[in-house]
């Protein structure tokens, strides 16, 4: 068997090299962008076309706020051209990568020029002074996003420009459309019912945005511990104004939001997607469905 797949693999060698030397420029040119994840490994996608090739570090349903890099990640750091992160103390982990990978490769950080959401009581991560990271909850901050990641794909691949140009501006075109979804449904929910509860607080830029308030008792990171003072706090909350449900994330542990859900009767909403896409076969694989699969959760559950 050993010797049948050596053979084999002489022989892909072999035909690879048969190819005329123009195919062979053709598969080598894809620029290799890693984004830290799932939601930025889309928006480049969406961007980049058939120029790039992406490689996410966190993955479906993964967590950054707790994300243990490998030696596996530093490698494919060190073969990559550009690396897309979100900045504003999301991945803490990303510069020590970065470095420990040897890699010239600038790190694009998406969150340039997004007005940052300051947290009070010193939720933050720790590195970046109370910063909310979770910027991507804003339809008009993905603008920015996108328009970032052009710009950073057309620094390290000029000839790419006007391609990543036309991508980026078709796919602004899409956000502004959702954007004017998410107002509209917003809008059918009654005002005095726009208040949610769900694990960590990741929805603030979302709250801000489109005037829903947004109630977590994890704080911006997946990190601490909820404070018990903070969840019987919230409990109280939910009495004193009846606040119909509470909801899931698929990023953090369900058994917090369950007991709150037992002890003022609210009811579960569904499963918000806050940090990362799901994978294929889930209901948010990309960005736009991310955002759609949350506005028709939290219209459902409020406004029954
Ligand atoms: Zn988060």
């Amino acid at each position: 068997m050993l010797t049948r797949a050596f053979i084999a693999s002489l022989a892909a060698a072999a035909l690879l090299c048969a190819q005329p030397a123009a195919a062979q420029d053709k598969l080598q040119e894809k620029l290799k962008v890693i984004a830290t994840f799932s939601i930025l490994a889309d928006l480049v996608k969406n961007v980049g076309g058939d120029r790039v090739e992406v490689t996410m570090l966190v993955g479906p349903n993964g967590d950054a706020h707790v994300y243990s890099p490998t030696p596996a990640d530093a490698r494919k750091i060190a073969d990559s051209k550009v690396v897309v992160s979100n900045g504003l103390g999301f991945e803490g982990w990303i510069n020590r990568l970065v470095r420990a990978s040897g890699s010239k490769a600038p790190v694009a950080v998406v969150t340039k020029g997004v007005k940052p959401r300051r947290m009070a009581g010193g939720h933050g991560h720790g590195h970046d002074h109370g910063s909310d990271p979770h910027a991507w909850q804003s339809v008009g901050n993905v603008k920015l996003y996108v328009a970032n990641i052009r710009d950073a794909l057309a620094a390290a691949d000029p000839a790419g420009k006007a391609a990543y140009e036309a991508n980026a501006a078709a796919y602004s075109g899409k956000l502004d459309a959702l954007e004017q979804e998410v107002r509209e449904a917003v809008a059918r929910i009654p005002a005095d019912r726009r208040k949610i509860i769900t694990t960590h607080d990741a929805f603030g830029y979302f709250a801000e945005a489109y005037g829903v308030q947004f109630i977590a008792p994890h704080g911006v990171s997946t990190e601490a511990q909820a404070a018990a003072k903070d969840v019987a706090r919230i409990i109280l909350q939910i009495r004193r104004q009846k606040i119909p449900a509470v909801f899931l994330e698929n990023v953090t542990d369900p058994r917090l939001i369950k007991q709150i859900a037992d002890e003022t009767g609210a009811k579960i909403g569904g499963t918000l997607y806050s940090d990362a896409l799901t994978d294929d076969k889930g209901p948010a694989p990309t960005y736009i469905d991310l955002i759609r699969h949350n506005i028709r959760t939290l219209g459902a559950a409020l406004m029954s």
